[in-house]
C-alpha cells in the first residue's frame, strides 16, 4: 500500500517512566497517534505531541473501552490512513501483553510493522522490591506464568504438578485474585510451604509495596495488607536474598504524591527529582508558558546589545526564549560578547549553561531582592537590560534605578494562568488523593487559589499538605488563604523537595 503507515508496538516498562528504551521513546517522538492501555505510565505521553487515546478494560472517565479485534481494527484503520501510530503497551509487548495477536492482525491486513520491547514486570519489579530472579545459588531457571486462569479448570494449559516441581523461581503475571488457588495448588502438588514468596503491588512506582511470606502464609499476609492490582507474585528461595538487598522501597518520599502546578514544559525535570526520592507526582499545570504575543520589543533590544553593560535572566524560560530568539533572528552567542550576565539562582545558571554561557552572576539567597542587592554596586551609570516574564514583580527595576542604572525590561515569554485542571487532575484533588502540591512561584500560589475547588480545599492541612519554595510564595498563598505547611530553606526545586522530606521524617 503506496501511503500506509506503520505500526509501531511498544513496550512502556513496568511503571518507572525512566525505564523505556531509547528506541520507544523515538517512536514516541515521531508518532502520530499514540493508542496506550491502561498500565501505561501517562508521564511517558509527554514525550510525545501525537494525538493519544487509552483503552480500557472497563468504563472509566477517561479512557474508552475496546475489545482485542477493535483495538486490531484501530491500528489498522489508522495505519491505513497514513500515519505513524504507536500501540503502547505496559511492560513488554509480547509478555501476557497480547503482542502477538496485534502483529499478526496487522500481517494479514498487510500493514508494516516494528516490535520494540519493554522492561516486562517481573524483571521490573523484582530488581525494585531487590528479588535476583536468578540467583546462582537458589535458581537455575525461572517461570513467567499466568494467574489468571483458574487453576481448578480441567482443561488448564497450567501443569501444577509441574510448576511444584520447576527447578527455579516462579513468576505469576495477573494472579493476585487467585493468589489463594494459586498457593493451595503450589502446596498440594510438592511444592514446600515455606518456600519464600512475595507479592509485589505497583512495581517500579512511587506505590510500590510488597508482602513477604512463607508460601503457605502468603494469602494471609496479604489480606491484612492493602496491595493492589496490577501485582506479580514471586515463589522461590530467591526471595530470601531481599532483606539484604532492598533498595527502592526504603527511599524517603516512597508512596507520596506530589502535586507539581507548574507549567508542563518544566515539569519533567522536577517530575524525575521526586521519582528519584520515591515520590510520585501529578501535574496540574497552573499556569502555561507562551512566546510574547509580540516579539518586536526583543528583538529591537537584541539589535542593541552591544549597548548594553549586564543582561538579567530571572527564570530558565527567560534564557530559553531570549536566547533562542537571538538564534532565530540571525545572532549567535557572539553578540554576547560584551555582556555581563546575571541570574537568580541555579536553575537560571544552568539554563544558561546549556548554552554554554556561564552565569558572571549568581545571588547569595535566589530571590529578586538578594539579586538586586548583590548587582547594586556594580551598576553605577550602567545599561541593564532584563529579560523578563509578562508578570512578575518590580524589585529588580526600582532597586537598580535607584543604585544609578538604567534598567530596560523586555517581555520574553508570557506566563498565562490555566483556566481548569483536566478531569483527572479535579479528581485526584477532590478525594484528597494527593500528598503535598508545591508551589514554586507567587502566581502559582495565586492561580492554585483560583483552580482549588471548594471539595479539594477542604482537604487541606489534612491530606493536602502545601509547600512554598520562598518567604515570598508563602506570603503570597498565605494573603489569598492558602496555609502553607513547609517552606524551603533553599529557594529551589530540591530545597522543596528537601523540606517536604523533613516535615515527613518529624510527623
Ligand atoms: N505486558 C506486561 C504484562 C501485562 S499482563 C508486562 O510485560 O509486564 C498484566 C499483569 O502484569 C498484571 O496483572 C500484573 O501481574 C503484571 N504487572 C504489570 N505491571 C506491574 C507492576 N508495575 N507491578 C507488578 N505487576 C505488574
Amino acid at each position: 500500500m503506496a501511503n500506509s503507515g506503520k505500526v509501531f508496538l511498544v513496550g512502556a516498562g513496568p511503571g518507572d517512566p525512566g525505564l523505556i528504551t531509547l528506541k520507544a521513546l523515538k517512536c514516541l517522538s515521531q508518532a502520530d497517534f499514540v493508542l496506550y492501555d491502561g498500565l501505561v505510565n501517562p508521564l511517558l505521553l509527554l514525550n510525545t505531541s501525537a494525538d493519544t487515546e487509552r483503552t480500557c478494560r472497563s468504563h472509566t472517565a477517561h479512557g474508552r473501552m475496546l475489545n482485542q479485534t477493535e483495538i486490531n481494527q484501530r491500528l489498522i484503520d489508522e495505519a491505513r490512513s497514513g500515519k505513524t501510530v504507536v500501540r503502547l503497551k505496559g511492560g513488554d509487548p509480547f509478555i501476557f501483553g497480547r503482542g502477538g495477536e496485534e502483529a499478526e492482525a496487522l500481517r494479514t491486513a498487510g500493514i508494516n510493522y516494528e516490535i520494540v520491547p519493554g522492561v516486562t514486570a517481573a524483571t521490573g519489579a523484582s530488581a525494585y522490591a531487590g528479588v535476583s530472579l536468578t540467583h546462582r545459588k537458589w535458581a537455575s531457571a525461572v517461570a513467567f506464568v499466568t494467574g489468571h486462569e483458574d487453576p481448578a479448570k480441567t482443561d488448564s494449559l497450567l501443569d501444577y504438578a509441574a510448576l511444584a516441581a520447576f527447578p527455579g523461581t516462579l513468576v505469576f503475571y495477573m494472579g493476585l485474585h487467585r493468589l489463594e488457588e494459586i498457593t493451595r495448588r503450589l502446596i498440594e502438588f510438592g511444592k514446600p510451604p515455606t518456600t519464600p514468596a512475595i507479592v509485589v503491588s505497583q512495581g517500579t512506582t512511587s506505590r510500590q509495596q510488597s508482602v513477604t511470606a512463607p508460601l503457605s502464609n502468603l494469602p494471609a499476609a496479604v489480606r491484612q495488607s492493602q496491595l493492589r492490582a496490577p501485582s506479580l507474585i514471586v515463589v522461590g528461595d530467591c526471595v530470601l536474598q531481599r532483606e539484604t538487598i532492598r533498595w527502592f522501597e526504603q527511599r524517603p518520599l516512597l508512596g507520596r504524591r506530589i502535586g507539581i502546578p507548574r507549567p508542563l514544559a518544566q515539569a519533567l525535570p522536577v517530575v524525575e527529582q521526586a521519582n528519584d526520592l520515591g515520590a510520585d507526582c501529578l501535574l496540574m499545570p497552573t499556569i502555561d508558558i507562551l512566546p510574547p504575543e509580540d516579539w518586536t520589543a526583543v528583538d529591537e533590544a537584541i539589535s542593541r546589545l552591544a549597548d548594553y553593560d549586564w543582561l538579567i535572566f530571572t527564570s530558565a524560560n527567560g534564557v530559553e526564549y531570549f536566547l533562542s530568539r537571538l538564534r532565530e533572528t540571525g545572532g549567535d552567542m557572539r553578540d554576547l560578547g560584551g555582556l555581563k550576565l546575571a541570574t537568580i539562582g541555579p536553575a537560571t545558571a544552568a539554563a544558561l549553561e546549556t548554552f554554554h554561557l556561564t552565569a558572571d552572576l549568581v545571588p547569595p539567597e535566589f530571590r529578586a531582592e538578594s539579586l538586586a542587592a548583590t548587582l547594586a554596586p556594580h551598576v553605577q551609570g550602567q545599561r541593564l537590560l532584563w529579560a523578563r516574564a509578562s508578570r512578575g514583580r518590580d524589585v529588580l527595576p526600582q532597586t537598580l534605578q535607584g543604585a544609578g542604572a538604567t534598567v530596560d525590561e523586555v517581555v520574553t515569554y508570557q506566563n498565562v494562568d490555566v483556566d481548569n485542571f483536566d478531569p483527572q487532575v479535579v479528581e485526584a484533588l477532590d478525594r484528597g488523593e494527593v500528598d503535598w502540591i508545591a508551589l514554586s512561584s507567587p502566581s502559582i500560589a495565586r492561580q492554585l487559589r483560583q483552580l482549588l475547588s471548594p471539595e479539594a480545599q477542604r482537604h487541606i492541612g489534612k491530606t493536602i499538605r502545601l509547600a512554598s519554595i520562598s518567604p515570598v510564595t508563602t506570603a503570597v498563598a498565605q494573603e489569598v488563604g492558602l496555609t502553607i505547611h513547609a517552606e524551603a530553606r533553599e529557594y529551589t526545586w530540591p530545597g522543596l523537595f528537601t523540606c517536604i522530606q523533613d516535615f515527613e521524617s518529624a510527623r
